[in-house]
């Protein structure tokens, strides 16, 4: 079952062969070979996501005389990537997890000429399953993969196909100049030395110490220098001219919104539309969906944590259609309490829109939950990603989302662009949003017939350079993985969050780290909180204090504003170090 061909074989056919059309023939011979999974297993946690199309990843840990060996059984939907997928297999099925880690996969994808002639979102599909094959022998290595079960001996698992040929791999020439593609786990220093911001110093001289990443995060490098790029090189308007200058813009266009596409696990690249940010997404949706399909007395579900920008457009809508509103309570410790889901779903619950992670008490709600309930009634789910798109993996179509918003600057990207996805259908079916030049296939004196998907949703001139590089900055956390993203970033939040609650008088708002992501927002007795971000300046703490636009949520809670710090891909501990030293310097300042 995990039979594959020796890597030499492919290095042998590969020369043998010389041209790409061929290789790429072969390759998908190869990929014919590759047994199929049971269909019960092609599931989403055995997804290995940044492909183009869907790869299933399934290893296993057999004692061969007293030694660990991986296997991996593995498939995709696309018969070049089972066959990728079989170049991948013969170089790691059967060895240790220590072999796997010192074999320079880059120089055999170079010997098959794979970095030239794959297109980047081949490529960088490539470089995903080969980040999950290293964090599956991180795993292994490190004692957390458990031997298999199965008796099946080395021979029944057709170890003679990749057999100690298949170790081949080691002796393949290495690359050794190439830098690898990042692997697990997150190298803080090396995120740093990616943001020149961070080098930036105050007045004072002292370093910026910034805390303030759910309100707009720093760009990397590569960001900067592709919005750069576009001004530079071939700045146009785009999807207009016929002239050749101008065709390079909108290819690059389309380039982002297919990464944006991958990114997010949509279907069609036409389901994403480029807005300004999660507030315009938002608003679309309320009113070109809203406006035509509610009617009175039809419900929409929030929560009590809603951002302004998921409660207002609704409040609107609301207005307009006789719709009504109800909310998701939370409970003491600021999760959403679906005991009470029964009591705000009904048979009238037109379409839930929920956070994915509040701006505020940092909670993740359990979608899938709510998706559930909301399915059942026959309502549509719009999840606010503001937050979590950053920090959490997200799938629009094994999460099952109809609709997700969210911002290219919190993202490391550019401001003033952001994302719509929607669910084809459901866009199909609305009205457009904002009208005029773009939008429109043919327009007469009194009326108009609209463009298709996605220029329906993008009237105007669209954020052309910001568009492109926020396909960059998709690139960039792609690179870093979401999942290594995640668990850096809940490492580091588990770190501050119990150091933070040591300082006196202080409390913590919303639930503890494991059902929230990297923010801490609290409020000090006796301390107002434009003072404690006042003085925490004073120390080059960048935190931000208010309502941070959740008016509703801090009446709720009974206080007027709270303190937040959020932490990025780019924070340490020695900021959550230094945060603490500001609080304990905010006590002293304030005599408390
Ligand atoms: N929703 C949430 C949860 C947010 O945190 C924010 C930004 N603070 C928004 C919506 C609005 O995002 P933008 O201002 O980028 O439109």
């Amino acid at each position: 079952m995990f039979s594959t061909v020796a890597i030499d074989e492919i290095v042998d056919e590969f020369e043998f062969l010389g041209d790409w059309e061929e290789q790429c023939r072969y390759l998908i011979e190869l990929g014919e070979s590759l047994p199929d999974l049971e269909p019960g297993e092609k599931i989403e946690e055995n997804r290995v996501h940044g492909c183009m199309s869907r790869v299933w990843f399934i290893p296993s840990l057999h004692e061969e005389q007293g030694q660990k060996r991986i296997y991996i059984r593995a498939k995709s939907d696309a018969r070049i990537v089972d066959g990728l997928i079989c170049v991948l297999l013969s170089l790691c099925n059967g060895r240790t997890p220590e072999e796997i880690l010192a074999t320079d996969f880059r120089g055999v994808f170079q010997r098959l000429g794979l970095e030239t002639h794959l297109v980047p979102q081949r490529r960088n599909g490539l470089f995903s399953m080969l980040g999950r094959i290293l964090s599956i022998a991180e795993h292994a290595r490190d004692g957390g993969l458990a031997a298999a079960a199965s008796q099946e001996t080395p021979d029944e698992l057709a170890h003679d196909a990749t057999g100690p040929k298949a170790n081949g791999a080691a002796t393949l020439p290495v690359s050794g100049s190439e830098a690898e593609p990042r692997q697990r786990p997150l190298d803080v220093q090396a995120v740093r030395a990616d943001f020149p911001i961070l080098k930036e110093t105050l007045p004072s001289g002292k370093p910026i110490i910034f805390l303030d990443t759910a309100a707009s995060a720093q760009k990397p490098q590569v960001v900067i220098d592709r919005e750069s790029e576009v001004y530079q090189h071939y700045y146009a308007n785009a999807y207009r001219g016929v002239y050749q200058f101008g065709d390079r813009v909108s290819r690059e266009l389309e380039i982002s919104r297919e990464k944006i596409q991958r990114f997010v696990g949509a279907e069609h690249s036409e389901e994403i539309i480029f807005t300004s940010g999660t507030t315009m997404s938002i608003n679309l949706v309320a009113h070109a969906w809203g406006r035509k399909f509610l009617k009175e007395g039809d419900e929409i579900l929030l929560t009590e944590m809603e951002h302004h920008a998921n409660l207002v457009p609704w409040q609107i809508v609301a207005r307009e259609t006789g719709a009504v509103l109800r909310f998701i309570p939370l409970t003491d410790d600021g999760q959403l309490d679906l005991s009470r889901l029964d009591e705000v779903v009904s048979p009238r619950t037109r379409i839930a829109a929920i956070t994915a992670m509040s701006n505020v008490l940092g909670t993740v709600p359990p979608l899938a939950e709510i998706r559930r309930k909301v399915k059942a009634v026959g309502a549509l789910l719009l999840v606010d990603g503001a937050q979590s798109v950053p920090h959490l993996p997200t799938n629009v179509v094994s999460q099952g989302f109809d609709f997700l918003a969210f911002s290219g600057h919190k993202l490391y990207g550019p401001s003033g662009v952001g994302v719509l996805y929607g669910r084809r259908e459901l866009l199909d079916a609305m009205d457009p949003f904002l009208t005029g030049g773009h939008m429109v296939a043919r327009v007469f004196r009194d009326h108009a017939e609209y463009a298709p998907l996605p220029a329906k949703f993008e009237a105007g001139t669209i954020p052309i350079a910001q568009a492109i590089a926020l396909g960059t900055a998709v690139d960039y956390v792609s690179d870093l993985g979401l999942c290594a993203i995640h668990e850096y970033e809940q490492n580091l939040l588990r770190y501050a969050q119990q150091r933070v609650a040591e300082v006196p008088g202080l409390k913590i708002l919303g639930p503890s780290p494991e059902h929230k992501g990297a923010i801490i927002s609290f409020v000090m007795e006796g301390a107002a909180a434009q003072d404690i971000a006042q003085l925490l300046d004073l120390r080059g703490l960048c935190v931000r204090h208010g309502h941070h636009c959740t008016m509703p949520l801090h009446d709720q809670l009974c206080i007027p504003a709270s303190v937040r710090a959020s932490f990025g891909i780019y924070n340490t501990r020695e900021d959550a170090d230094a945060l603490v030293d500001g609080l304990h310097f905010v006590r002293k300042q304030l005599k408390l």
